[in-house]
């Protein structure tokens, strides 16, 4: 099979590798559409270690090509969306069958061969079977959904509250369209014109250009001077870290999404002063969440694939990671056909 591999710091290769072979439990998946993530995007241009060389990528779907003698439930043929991190199996977690908090997981294509190949091999448990509805680029862009979908359990809000949402990546996306389905309303903030304008397409009722306005003055005009229910941040940078105690009302929620080196603290001095709940909301979608994304897509209550701006195929991978990490144009998601 053709592979996409990561040889060193912004070094892409395109290269052949023995096509997998099901072992007990495993199913090989014929990718049809891969998504570049920020982890993808960080392990191109080297801000998170990695070995090399490696095949990216995490976030993808594709066809059941082959599945082992052992495995029940699924198909050749089943047209999948991949989970994107193997549990242990072992830990607290996962012996209480809550995989997505396993405490050891490893996300694909970061400490083994991901989905930027023709073929991936994967554990059944790792797939879930698309209606046939589902297209296969809403596939592999369901992770920003699914850890808003996390992220709204945890925060459990009322109706009709104000939310913040700091960054409208693919990640702060998917938590202006979870958000508003769970009946909040969205101020959404970003500096890019058409982050604004898909956030607005996904229901933000009010959007910010933090270049252009004042955030505090902003949300404190629409709240009454009290602030919002809750502010969720996927920007990771120290910036909107700083600025969410600012936005949120007495007794609010804080949500740390976003993450990366030299992102900034929070000041405790103000979360006890003011009540707040601080979440940290890690990994890509807890038990159920990538059903639960996939039945919304089904019933036409969010679009993923509205989030593809770019779509490459798999020889163009490294066009592909200029792009996505360097945004010489506008960028949301890139994706890979391969
Ligand atoms: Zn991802
Ligand atoms: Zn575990």
């Amino acid at each position: 099979m053709r592979v996409c591999q990561i040889t060193g710091p912004r070094q892409v290769e395109i290269v052949d590798r023995p096509d997998p072979e099901p072992r007990a439990g495993h199913v090989v998946i014929a990718v049809r559409s891969a998504s570049l993530c920020g982890t993808d995007v960080h392990q191109y241009d080297a801000r998170l270690p990695v070995e090399y060389p490696r095949i990216p990528g995490h976030d993808c779907s594709g066809i059941v090509s082959a599945v082992a003698p052992d495995v029940a439930t699924v198909d050749v043929g089943d047209r999948v969306a991949v989970k994107p991190s193997f549990p242990c199996l072992d830990c607290r977690a996962c012996t209480h069958a809550q995989f997505s908090d396993c405490a050891n997981k490893r996300l694909i294509g970061l400490w083994s061969d991901g989905c930027l190949a023709e073929s991936l091999l994967v554990p059944a448990s790792n797939v879930a079977v698309l209606p046939a509805s589902v297209g296969f680029d809403a596939a592999a862009n369901l992770e920003p959904f699914t850890v808003a979908i996390n992220t709204q359990r945890r925060l459990g809000l009322a109706m009709g509250e104000w939310v913040v949402i700091l960054g409208q990546g693919p990640i702060g996306l998917g938590q202006t369209r979870i958000a508003v389905l769970a009946g909040a309303r969205v101020v959404a903030v970003d500096p890019r014109p058409e982050a604004r304008d898909l956030a607005r397409a996904y229901g933000a009722e009010v959007t910010v250009d933090p270049d252009a306005d004042d955030v505090t003055t902003a949300v404190h005009a629409l709240t009454n001077g009290d602030g919002a229910a809750a502010v969720i941040e996927t920007a990771g940078v120290a910036a909107t870290v700083e600025l969410m105690p600012s936005l949120v009302r007495k007794y609010g929620q804080l949500a740390n999404v976003g993450i990366a080196a030299g992102i900034g603290s929070l000041d405790v001095a103000t979360v006890v002063a003011r009540g707040l709940t601080v979440h940290g909301i890690g990994g890509n979608g807890g038990k159920g969440q990538y059903e639960a994304a996939i039945a919304l897509i089904e019933a036409a209550r969010i679009d993923p694939a509205a989030l593809v701006t770019h779509t490459f195929g798999l020889a163009d991978a490294a066009q592909a990671f200029s792009l996505a990490h360097n945004k010489t144009e506008p960028v949301i998601k890139v994706v890979l056909h391969p």
